[in-house]
């Protein structure tokens, strides 16, 4: 897996991170959902050059212009719900012809601290011979992707993904690198050291689809 955590350049990133971050500044929910978006703009920018375009001609008043603008592959962006809509749309925005589908992934407790997970809803074209950009915000133990792209890959011969994270947990990452192919890049804003015992990422930000869209019961 080539991991790419921008954490480390000084960019307007880490002002996004930090305000999604913040008990205060992450109560405005609108505030949290447009931080979200904005990081997956500029994740998207980066990834973006990793991908292979064909010149197109393009006319303007005064002449003519070849520029490397038309993507060689065919490109899908599949995100897992609920989270990741923010992240959605944030890709979106710069992605203007991919593809979508939707995933759901949810945590099924078997007690306090145990869990699986379950995936239910799935509205997805065909990934065969595509290239798969797959966002969910938060990577804590690793288990929702993993189980995410078990159900993807019945989908069709993929072939790359992108994941695009916003927090990532070391130990997590650990985990789906042993599940993802090897030429799967993951694209993240910043990774955390820990998890807690409920496999939530610490520091991170707390629950990213309750900051988003409310409290669930
Ligand atoms: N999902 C979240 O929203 N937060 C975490 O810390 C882990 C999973």
């Amino acid at each position: 897996m080539i991991i790419h955590n921008f954490e480390l350049s000084n960019s307007v990133l880490n002002n996004f991170i930090a305000e999604i971050r913040d008990f205060n500044i992450q109560k405005d929910a609108m505030r949290f959902r447009r931080n979200i978006e904005r990081i997956g703009e500029i994740l998207s920018y980066e990834l973006s050059k990793e991908l292979n375009y064909r010149q197109v001609e393009v006319t303007t008043p005064l002449g003519k212009k070849n520029i490397q603008t038309a993507l060689v592959d065919e490109l899908v962006l599949c995100s897992v719900l609920r989270a990741g809509l923010p992240l959605h749309q944030g890709i979106l925005n710069y992605f203007d012809h991919v593809e979508n589908a939707f995933i759901s992934a949810y945590r099924h407790h078997t007690s306090d601290e145990a869990f699986d997970i379950k995936v239910e809803y799935l509205a997805a074209p065909s990934l065969d011979q595509k290239i798969l950009i797959l966002a969910d915000p938060m990577l804590a133990t690793g288990s929702s992707l993993v189980a995410v792209y078990e159900t993807l890959k019945k989908l069709g011969d993929i072939k790359q993904i992108h994941l695009v994270c916003v927090i990532a947990a070391a130990e997590g990452i650990e985990f789906i690198k042993n599940h993802f192919p090897e030429n799967t890049c993951l694209w993240v804003a910043t990774i955390d050291k820990q998890l807690n015992e409920k496999g939530y990422i610490v520091p991170g930000l707390g629950d990213a689809g309750d900051l988003a869209f409310g409290e669930k019961l």
